[in-house]
């Protein structure tokens, strides 16, 4: 059985995992907070826009003010002040180690909130199935299995692998989901140290996604060598934001936001508005932004050093890791992906980010829809194109 990549079954209508591999509140929250201009009554935007359409509008409006308060990105709303029937709703809870927010917009607060009842429900349910360190977790079954055999992992966890690893051969193995002995050495989210330097040493052949076994008929994963473990937290967030969104849109919702610790994706339009204003955090500066864009219908993942990061002797180790040594990637301090679906925006950040501006660059835009700009290790800007540069304001 052939699984087409990030499906427009999924498109139609797309941890930070560090802490979410934690599980539960203990977790660092990368929320950002966005100051919804929560005025009052909103109009009711026309039906849904057609494919055919920008999925980024270019400013018309200016300055909304907006507090910074989180690791990645903002969605900022603007203040819309047209009579109409939708307001906005809005949620959040602590959930695969990060804050999720969902904010809907709709005229009935029922359906609204059932909506997002729905789609916090999928972050549960996926964290269950895909979370390396939650112990009956699917991930953590293949994991505990070792090369002795092929583990049953259901059809879901199987297409996101599928599609984990046809991004680490597209990025030449800058991603791989099967970082984890390594990820694991480091510790990220227990708040990490340098590991033992032979250990690592060990643990490095351990990592590679070719040795990675796919069962196409019974949807069941293995490793051709003992050691070997998955580590889903580059892309399972980015999944989840899609499902999610799945469960806004079953349920009638056609404007909303979904912000996963800073990834987020969205639908529609702030009622009044012709897009939602996202805002991407500076990775230098936490109470900056480095610019904001103004946005319908895309996602918008960033990965960044600043993200889960210790110092050591000036020394700045952070989370995405090189799989050739087993270092934090050094060439970048941020990436911004925007994709049709948050899976892909994630795991192409996380692929861009190891790669580094010229390679990454050379990936990002080797793949239709997707667009970006990175921060190189100096903080210079490298934008997939003019046109994303010219919409971002700064
Ligand atoms: P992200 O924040 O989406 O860039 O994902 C970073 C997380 O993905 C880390 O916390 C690790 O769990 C995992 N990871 C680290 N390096 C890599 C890599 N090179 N490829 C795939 N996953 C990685
Ligand atoms: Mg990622």
């Amino acid at each position: 059985m052939k699984y087409a990549r990030f499906s427009p079954v999924y498109q139609m209508n797309r941890l930070k995992v560090y802490a979410w591999r934690r599980g539960g509140a203990e977790g660092r929250s990368q929320a950002a907070e966005r100051s919804e201009a929560d005025g009052g009554p909103q109009r009711q935007d026309p039906a849904a826009r057609t494919g055919n359409e920008s999925p980024i509008k270019k400013s018309m409006l200016n300055e909304s003010r907006f507090r910074i308060c989180g690791l990645v990105a903002l969605a900022i709303a603007l203040i819309g002040c047209n009579s109409g029937a939708d307001k906005i709703y809005k949620e959040s809870k602590i959930v695969m180690g990060t804050v999720v927010e969902i904010t809907v917009a709709h005229h009935s607060e029922e359906q609204a909130r059932s909506a997002i009842a729905d789609g916090m429900s999928e972050f549960q349910r996926i964290d269950d199935l895909m979370s390396s360190y939650k112990p009956d977790s699917v991930v953590s079954r293949v994991n505990q299995s070792g090369s002795a055999g092929k583990v049953p992992v259901g059809e879901e966890v199987f297409r996101v692998l599928r599609e984990a690893v046809a991004v680490s051969g597209d990025s030449g193995g800058a991603f791989d989901p099967t970082i984890w002995p390594v990820s694991q050495l480091w510790g990220f989210d227990r708040g990490g140290s340098i590991p033992i330097p032979e250990l690592l040493t060990n643990k490095l052949p351990m990592v590679g996604y070719k040795n990675v076994i796919f069962d196409d008929s019974a949807f069941s994963v293995g490793f051709k060598s003992n050691g070997m473990g998955l580590d889903l937290g580059a892309i399972a967030k980015g999944w989840a934001i899609d499902r999610a969104m799945e469960k806004l849109m079953a349920r009638g919702i056609r404007k909303a936001i979904i912000d996963a610790g800073g990834d987020l994706r969205v639908i529609g339009t702030r009622p009044g508005k012709d897009f939602w204003r996202i805002g991407v955090q500076h990775p230098r500066d936490p109470g900056a932004l480095i610019f904001t864009f103004e946005l319908r219908d895309t996602a918008i993942v960033t990965s960044g050093d600043y993200e889960r990061f210790f110092v050591a002797d000036g020394v700045r180790y952070h989370h995405i890791l090189n799989p050739l040594t087993g270092q934090p990637a050094r060439s970048c301090q941020s990436v911004t992906v925007l994709a049709p679906t948050a899976a892909e925006a994630d795991a192409c950040a996380t692929a861009a980010f190891v790669l580094g501006p010229s390679e990454g660059l050379a990936f990002l835009r080797a793949r239709p829809g997707v667009r970006g700009v990175i921060a190189g290790a100096d903080g210079q800007l490298h934008w997939t194109d003019t046109a994303l540069a010219e919409m971002a304001r700064r």
